[in-house]
C-alpha cells in the first residue's frame, strides 16, 4: 500500500453499538409446561441483559392480592376487554379458565420500531398468534424440564399451588409438550446457570441478524465504495 492511501481519511466508519442501535428489536417468547423453570429464567433476563423489557398484558381477570396493576398485568373488564379487540388493539388475546387476557399492540410495536427488545410471558395460542402475525419478529424458546420428575418435585418445591392445582397444571403440560417442535429453540433447564446461558446466546445471536438491521445495509455499501477506491476501481 501507498504512503499516499494509508494517509487517507477513515470514509465509512460503523461501530458495534451504531449497528445494534439502529436495528429493529425483537420479540423474545418463552413457553413452558409449568414447572419448568420459565419464570426464573425470564426474571434473570430482565435482571441482566440491557435493552430487554416486558410486555404487560391486559386481563379481566381479578387482580391478586400480591400483584399490582400495570405491573403484572393492567386490570379491566371484560367489557372494555371486548371494545379494545373489537377496535383492532390487542396483537393477539386468548380466553384461559374463563378470563381474557391480551397484548396490547401499540407498547409492542413502539419497542421494536425503536430497537427494543421485548420479552412476552403468554400462553401457547398467544404465542402461535404472535408467530401467525409477525413471524420475522418472534424468536420463540421452548424451556424444556430435565424429567416429569423433577418438573413434578419443583411444582411441589415452589408451594405455590395445591396438590389439584398441581394435578391440572401436569395435565396442561401433555399438550405443551407435543408442541415442541413449533418453536424455534429449545433449551433444557437442568443446571439453571447453563440454560440461562444459552437463552442468553440465543438472545444475543438473534439480535446480531442480518434483517434486523436495514440500515446497515448502506453503510457497508458504503465500506465496498471505500474499497473500490482504495484497490484503484472506482
Ligand atoms: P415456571 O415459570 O416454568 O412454572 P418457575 O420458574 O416458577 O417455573 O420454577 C419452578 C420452581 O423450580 C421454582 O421454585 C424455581 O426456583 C425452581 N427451578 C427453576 N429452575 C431450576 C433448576 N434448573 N434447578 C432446580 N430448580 C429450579
Ligand atoms: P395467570 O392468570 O396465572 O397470570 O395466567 C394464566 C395464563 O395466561 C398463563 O399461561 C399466562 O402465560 C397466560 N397469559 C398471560 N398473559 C397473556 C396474554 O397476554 N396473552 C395470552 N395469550 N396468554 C396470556
Amino acid at each position: 500500500m501507498s504512503e499516499a492511501r494509508t494517509g487517507t481519511p477513515a470514509g465509512t466508519t460503523v461501530s458495534a453499538d451504531q449497528a445494534e442501535q439502529q436495528r429493529r428489536g425483537l420479540m423474545l417468547v418463552l413457553s413452558s409446561p409449568s414447572g419448568a423453570g420459565k419464570s426464573t429464567i425470564a426474571r434473570l433476563l430482565l435482571e441482566k441483559e440491557d435493552n430487554l423489557e416486558l410486555s404487560i398484558s391486559v386481563t379481566s381477570r381479578p387482580r391478586r392480592s400480591s400483584e399490582v396493576d400495570g405491573v403484572h398485568y393492567h386490570f379491566l373488564d371484560a367489557g372494555r376487554f371486548e371494545q379494545m379487540r373489537d377496535h383492532g388493539e390487542l396483537l393477539e388475546w386468548a380466553e384461559v379458565h374463563g378470563n381474557y387476557y391480551a397484548t396490547p399492540r401499540a407498547p409492542v410495536e413502539n419497542a421494536i420500531e425503536s430497537g427494543r427488545d421485548i420479552l412476552f410471558d403468554i400462553d401457547i395460542q398467544g404465542t402461535f398468534q404472535l408467530c401467525e402475525k409477525m413471524r420475522s419478529d418472534v424468536v420463540s424458546i421452548f424451556i424444556l424440564p430435565p424429567s416429569i420428575a423433577e418438573m413434578k418435585s419443583r411444582l411441589h418445591r415452589r408451594a405455590e399451588d395445591t396438590e389439584e392445582v398441581i394435578a391440572k397444571r401436569m395435565k396442561t403440560a401433555v399438550e405443551e409438550m407435543s408442541l415442541w417442535g413449533e418453536y424455534d429453540y429449545v433449551v433444557v433447564n437442568d443446571d439453571l446457570e447453563r440454560a440461562f446461558e444459552n437463552v442468553r446466546a440465543i438472545l444475543r445471536a438473534e439480535r446480531l441478524k442480518q434483517f434486523r438491521s436495514p440500515k446497515i445495509g448502506p453503510l457497508i455499501q458504503g465500506m465496498v465504495e471505500d474499497l473500490q477506491k482504495e484497490l484503484g476501481e472506482e
